[in-house]
């Protein structure tokens, strides 16, 4: 049984809802949607993959809008033949903002909700459009007993890929009150967006020297949750880098995300903010599912399989991954030159393997644990991309930076442009590239695996350099004289 709900649909699913349930002559309407399950460790997602629009004579408009049940069984078939759940979307078109259930919609999504289980093995989907505002509601039909069903409600309804938007259940989600030590963020952007940002569970995957950074950026500006995922120690070779990092939480080897989530406590104005901190790494099923309870992710990390599961998210089940980076060029022990990197991965944009941000060749060898030994990484050319390791706070800061950007830009959409592209940013010449290229057509991200949600195939694995830290971090004895990091 489901206990937390949402629904999600990419932009262009939102695009064509609209246009089928605005109609010209005001009246309401209504078709059926096919969707996929997207689990997470504490919430299920129905991702919309397809409108299923009505044929001649499959629906009745008059003032309200009905349907036959002949339009029910082949949406409901046609769910089945794809592995999808159904769903009926009705349109109250003169409505604004979050829409329950009136008595009269409670009936007519209770009547099919037997036989969209019975059919689809999934539960039956409802939803309604609000038409003054173009936002969405929606519930789940569960089976509590023999010819019981109860309504559960979205906590959220998102729309993602090019602009970020959502909705949010008044009860389950409310919005927090307006804060003092937020005046000049919502004097910048409003209310509306300030209200969508507050209600974010956002997870940044690697709290290293740019994630930590995001981090405190993230909680300032007053984000709802943080779920950070970090299996490193403080080292102090991270010091130079490390923002909030103390020699006692080196001498300490003080896991990265407690630091991280001690100082967004510190740093957070929202008066609801909760963090959720995971010494896990995201590709072990722990550090996955809390990834797939994230609205949006910030990708921190700098190797292939996280990269690549990062991927897997953004598109399969449809949480937007802002990634970026730093990369510094050296010859003799003189800088050359940097780069630093920042775009978003989301259906309609352009993936992280067609950017060439991770090689999925290289993704094999890093399951393989070759990554983690010293033997075989010493063996690469020095200037091989799997052992560079150059880098400064600086170009950290402005990568931080740049990736922020790409997640406000998303949210809220300055002159109504969400989607600026990929910028490259070159600090020998001062120009920035900026690309707004689509997949490539052969790509399995913005082909096959699109939607696909939990039936997309298992990237997860055992990460032995993940438990190793993480057991040698709590079996080490901690040293007498130092006394334990404040909280
Ligand atoms: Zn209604
Ligand atoms: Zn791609």
């Amino acid at each position: 049984m489901i206990s937390r709900f949402g629904a999600a649909m990419p932009t262009g699913i939102a695009r064509r809802l609209a246009d089928h349930l605005t109609r010209a002559d005001g009246q309401e309407d209504c078709c059926f949607v096919l969707w996929r399950p997207s689990t997470g460790a504490h919430r299920t997602s129905a991702l919309l993959v397809e409108v299923v629009l009505p044929v001649d004579g499959e629906r009745i408009v008059r003032g309200t809008a009905s349907f036959t049940s002949d339009y029910f069984s082949r949406a409901a078939q046609l769910a089945a033949a794809r592995g999808c759940g159904v769903g009926l979307i009705h349109s109250h078109p003169h409505r604004r903002g979050w829409q329950g259930l009136n008595p009269t919609d409670h009936t007519a999504e209770e009547r099919f909700a037997a036989q969209a289980l019975a059919i689809t093995g999934l539960p039956l989907l409802g939803m309604t459009f609000s038409g003054a505002d173009q936002g969405h509601s929606a519930r789940i039909w569960q089976r509590h007993g023999r010819r019981h069903y109860e309504p559960l409600h979205a906590e959220s309804v998102r729309v993602a890929g090019e602009q970020f938007t959502a909705t949010f259940h008044p009860q389950l989600m409310p919005a927090p009150p307006a804060q003092a030590t937020q005046l000049r963020t919502v004097s910048a952007w409003g209310t509306a967006v300030q209200d969508t940002l507050a209600r974010l569970n956002v997870g940044v995957v690697g709290t290293g020297s740019v994630g930590m950074q995001i981090v405190e950026a993230l909680a300032r500006t007053g984000i709802g949750q943080l779920t950070l995922l970090d299996f490193d120690s403080v080292e102090h070779v991270n010091l130079d880098r490390l923002l909030h990092a103390t020699h006692r939480d080196a001498d300490l080897h003080r896991p990265k995300v407690d630091l991280a989530a001690e100082t967004a406590r510190r740093a957070a104005t929202n008066p609801d903010f909760r963090v959720v901190p995971l010494e896990a790494s995201l590709v072990e099923p722990e550090g996955f599912a809390a990834a797939a309870d994230c609205d949006v992710l910030f990708s921190c990390v700098d190797r292939p399989w996280p990269r690549q599961v990062l991927n897997l998210l953004a598109y399969a089940h449809l949480i937007p991954v802002v990634d970026g980076g730093v990369r510094v060029a050296t010859r003799n022990g003189r800088m050359r030159g940097a780069e630093w990197r920042a775009l978003t991965a989301a259906p309609g944009r352009a993936c992280l393997e067609c950017h060439g941000q991770y090689d999925p060749a290289h993704v094999a060898l890093e399951r393989s644990g070759l990554l983690d030994d010293p033997a075989y990484i010493v063996g690469l050319a020095t200037d091989h991309e799997l052992r560079r390791k150059e880098n400064v706070y600086v170009f950290s800061h402005a990568a931080a930076a740049a990736q922020l950007i790409q997640f406000i830009t998303m949210v809220s959409a300055p002159a109504g442009i969400a989607n600026t592209g990929a910028h490259l940013h070159h600090l020998a010449t001062g120009t920035i590239d900026r690309d707004v290229k689509h997949c490539s057509a052969k790509c399995p991200y913005g082909g096959e695996l699109h939607l696909l949600g939990d039936a997309a195939p298992r990237v997860t694995g055992s990460h032995p350099a993940a438990e190793k830290a993480c057991t040698a971090r709590h079996s080490a004895p901690v040293p007498v004289d130092s006394p334990p990091p404040e909280r």
